[in-house]
């Protein structure tokens, strides 16, 4: 990405930011990693095209159900024949409507139908994950940057956010210096297709296919906030980037993409060849058939935090405090009670966490 380009985004900003920014004892900031944590849990978990609906077959089990996909006149015209140059891999994941009476979507942890072939079912914790993210992140962007507006409408005036991206002093921002960066994605490296699931605003229709990576060019959006008196976008935040499974990782191996201008172009490259600005200086998404549901996503996330002292988080995937997944302890974080619903989370979320964790401040 050329630097011009990154400067362009930088002066997204019209009117400069430049207030003070004063934190109280009732709001104290709310750091933009654990709320992406918690929204991206909540936007996952209730996203209603998943509804009652679990894997079947995934080419990461089964790689020939491309071939089969291929056989298949339609889905070859729709998807495969017209797949750009730039695609490097294709992912198929099926899943099925296992009952229309289930109120929630599964957990990660309960991604698989029964009835999947035994392969399907021997699907490791890691690719399930995968599945999980890319198939939840597909079209996610604006319903994602919706969720943060409905988020921001709950907190108290002068609420502040806290950005840290590595180890450096977090930056208190405000929620109002916030724009919605829009860019076309050109030379998609991954073609994801997931099928069977519902289709949104038409419950009796099933069998729903979504493709991200078709197009040789899509739209895409992430959130951008100010540093106090910057008067550009200093930090971007994206929560969908794993719609372009695992290189859609953030920096250090998030489920989300957190970090400067500038680390954010370069994590763009690893999901494809370039993007471009079209737009920038929105602060607001216009309500859709999404809107109400992503208004209880955010507030479900408001009372989450709400209650942080009684509940808490897997601080790498955002999943509560459940009989059946108790949260483990940083066994170092005594103060600031770093948890983690699993070892595997634990594990992943190390490389973010030793920044931090109270083992590495002594
Ligand atoms: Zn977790
Ligand atoms: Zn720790």
């Amino acid at each position: 990405m050329s630097t011009e380009q990154v400067e362009s985004w930088k002066k997204t900003f019209e009117t400069s930011v430049s207030q003070q920014l004063t934190t109280t004892e009732a709001s104290p900031p709310i750091p933009l990693r654990t709320l992406t944590i918690l929204l991206n849990y909540e936007r996952c978990i209730s996203d209603p095209r998943f509804l009652g609906c679990k894997l079947f077959n995934s080419s990461f089990a089964e790689p020939t159900i491309i071939d089969d996909m291929a056989s298949d006149k339609l889905m070859h015209q729709m998807v495969l024949a017209s797949k750009p140059a730039s695609v490097k891999q294709v992912h198929l994941h099926a899943f099925r409507i296992e009952s229309d009476q289930i109120t929630g979507t599964p957990s990660i942890n309960d991604i698989i139908d029964r009835h999947a072939p035994p392969n399907v079912q021997a699907l490791p914790f890691a690719q399930r994950e995968l599945i999980y993210h890319e198939s939840r992140g597909h079209d996610g962007c604006y319903k994602a940057i919706e969720l943060y507006q409905h988020f921001f409408e709950l907190c108290p005036p002068g609420q502040t956010l806290s950005i840290q991206i590595k180890n450096e002093r977090p930056v208190l921002v405000s929620p109002f210096s916030r724009r919605i960066l829009e860019f076309k994605m050109k030379g998609p490296k991954l073609l994801t297709v997931s099928t069977g699931m519902k289709v949104v605003g038409n419950p009796g229709e099933k069998g729903g296919t979504i493709v991200t990576g078709r197009d040789q060019e899509s739209l895409h959006s992430a959130l951008g906030f100010a540093a106090p008196g910057s008067g550009h976008v200093d930090f971007v935040v994206d929560m969908t980037r794993m719609q372009w499974g695992e290189a859609g990782r953030g920096l250090l191996g998030e489920l989300y993409c957190l970090g400067s201008v500038a680390g954010y172009y370069r994590a763009m490259e690893n999901v494809c060849d370039d993007i471009e600005e079209v737009g920038n200086g929105a602060t607001h998404v216009a309500p859709s058939i999404h809107t109400e549901a992503m208004k209880s996503c955010a507030r479900r996330v408001w009372e989450r935090w709400e209650n942080r002292d009684k509940e808490g988080w897997c601080d790498y995937c955002g999943g509560p405090d459940s009989s059946e997944r108790r949260l483990l302890n940083c066994s170092a974080c005594k103060e600031t009670k770093v948890r983690y619903c699993c070892k595997e989370h634990q594990k992943a979320g190390w490389k973010l966490h030793k920044f931090t964790c109270e083992k590495n401040k002594k």
